[in-house]
């Protein structure tokens, strides 16, 4: 059987004795590979590589570094279709949506194609009499990513090239549930001219990740995944003495004005809420119409369209929805589903008895849509993230707005309306990070940056465009004067500008 092995200095690491654990198909539910687990050890030996490299790594002109950026960018180009083969393989999103993560991975790689400009720092002249300040952007030293399951190619793009394009070395931990397409792209690194050592992926859980939080050679760390497991890690890291930024969960809301445009709003609620089968921290997992007419048409549209779902394997192309990514997965999403009825909210389509012909073995649920959820049940307060929707119904605007931002999370929202003025004040007075205005996934582009507020994210900032160029690096300000010749004789009062 496969196993996906730790890639480290440009190779298979050879660790005698290391266990493994399985990754299934979603689709067919049947073991197809596994993954090597991590130790201590793993982390250290990638580290080690890491640090060999990086006085030469970190040395290159940015100019060098830019121009391996392009290689990466052309050949992820041209095996995109490899590395969605895997993704839906392994994760069960369909393959277009697999292209789709690629593709805005790949953005990432271009904002990192500029990183000359981006790194360029400041200079002044004469801030003291025959002294000049200039500020500076140098790389940290070693950094490390640790990923979630859901995008094992856009989340670690997210990461490495804006950090390795800035001169770090990179430790990238994958989920151990899919992570072949990940370490696909550990060898693409290296096919376009990155040297060995300067992306080592090391496998692995729990055991993994408290390495590459206590190592010392570590300098910063950047997290996503669950909220439970980021606070952990940004306060692991802290303890540590490293720079961490750690992304979380979700509970995006929709909320659906009487005067939006409900034919865009039916089919925006289709393609966020259900599409790759919830499992994007930037689904639309709550609709809060305002308005009981407006509930009503929300219902009477999605209803039926959810009951047509064509649900499928990924690499079907007509499926519109593909499995859960595990049995327990699906299991914990039934569970939301059951103690949604028990709580009292009204199941208008249920997804649970789905069974597939020829796939009865695969992770596979229907959509799920409940109306009539209230604030106080377990299925709107907490990440339930798969294909269910929950609808809870507000009078007023203001009521809405309250319910958006009285809940723990706060990654992403989006307002569907006609009128500038209430999208207005919505962007402005909603406590969230990505803010959607008739726009249901509103992802930010590379050039922006990607980041939620409240219990969404812990650490100072966002991940992707200038904000990493920032995470990744430490500003060094040098004050510095020529000799003149002119001795003025010791100063003992503080240097002033006078
Ligand atoms: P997860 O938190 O279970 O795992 C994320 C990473 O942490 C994995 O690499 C995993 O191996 C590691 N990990 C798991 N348990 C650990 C533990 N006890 N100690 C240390 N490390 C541990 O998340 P997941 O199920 O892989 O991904 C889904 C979650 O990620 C959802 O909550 C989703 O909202 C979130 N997510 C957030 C964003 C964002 O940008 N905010 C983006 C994508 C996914």
């Amino acid at each position: 059987m496969k196993l996906v092995d730790h890639l480290i200095n440009g190779q298979n690491a050879d660790f005698p004795n290391l266990s493994s654990t399985p990754i299934y198909n979603p689709a067919s539910g049947e073991e197809i590979s596994r993954v090597v687990s991590g130790t201590a050890n793993c982390v250290d030996q990638a580290v080690k590589s890491a640090l060999n490299i990086f006085p030469e790594w970190s040395s290159m002109t940015p100019l060098v570094r830019s121009r391996k950026m392009f290689k990466l960018k052309e050949i992820i180009e041209l095996r995109q279709n490899e590395l969605a083969k895997l993704i839906s393989q392994e994760h069960g999103k369909t393959f277009d949506d697999a292209l789709g993560e690629i593709g805005r991975g790949l953005e990432v790689v271009e904002f990192a194609c500029g990183i000359p400009n981006h790194l360029a720092g400041n200079y002044t002249s004469n801030v003291g009499r025959s002294i000049d300040s200039w500020s500076d952007y140098q790389p940290m030293g070693i950094c490390a990513g640790i990923t979630p399951f859901n995008f094992p190619i856009m989340v670690p793009m997210w990461m490495f090239p804006v950090a390795i394009a800035c001169g770090n070395c990179f430790i990238l931990k994958p989920s151990e549930r899919d992570p072949s397409s990940t370490r696909l792209l550990s060898e693409i690194v290296l096919e376009a001219g990155i040297p060995p050592g300067v992306l080592n992926m090391v496998n692995g859980g729990k055991d993994t990740v408290d390495a590459i939080l206590q190592h010392n050679d570590i300098s910063g760390v950047s997290f996503v995944g669950s909220t439970p497991i980021a606070q952990y890690v940004y306060s692991e890291a802290a303890k540590y003495g490293k720079k961490v930024q750690a992304m979380g969960g979700a509970k995006n809301h929709m909320v659906v004005m009487p005067d939006a445009d409900m034919e865009m709003v039916g089919d925006a609620i289709m393609g966020s809420v259900f599409g790759s089968a919830g499992e994007r921290c930037m689904a639309i997992s709550v609709v809060v119409p305002v308005g009981k007419d407006t509930g009503d048409k929300i219902k009477e549209i999605v209803k039926p369209k959810i009951e047509n779902l064509k649900i499928g394997p990924g690499l079907d192309p007509d499926s519109e929805m593909g499995p859960l990514v595990t049995s327990d997965h699906l299991q914990k999403v039934k569970r939301y589903i059951d103690q949604g009825v028990d709580e009292g909210a009204d199941l208008v389509v249920d997804g649970r008895n789905l069974k597939l012909q020829g796939y009865e073995n695969g992770f596979f649920i229907g959509g799920s849509f409940f109306d009539n959820v209230t604030t106080d049940m377990s299925i709107y307060k907490e990440e339930i993230f798969g294909p269910v929707l929950s609808m809870v119904r507000a009078d007023t605007f203001d009521y809405a707005l309250d319910i958006v931002n009285k809940h723990e999370y706060g990654n992403g929202t989006a307002i569907f309306t006609s009128n500038g003025g209430v999208a207005r004040q919505f962007a402005n007075e909603c406590q969230i990070g990505m803010v959607g205005v008739n726009v249901p996934i509103p992802v930010p582009v590379a050039y922006h940056s990607f980041g939620g507020w409240k219990r969404s994210a812990f650490g100072g900032h966002g991940v992707y465009g200038m904000e990493s160029v920032r995470f990744y690096t430490r500003l060094k300000t040098v004050t510095g004067r020529w000799p003149s010749g002119q001795h003025t004789g010791a100063q003992y009062t503080f240097p002033s500008n006078s």
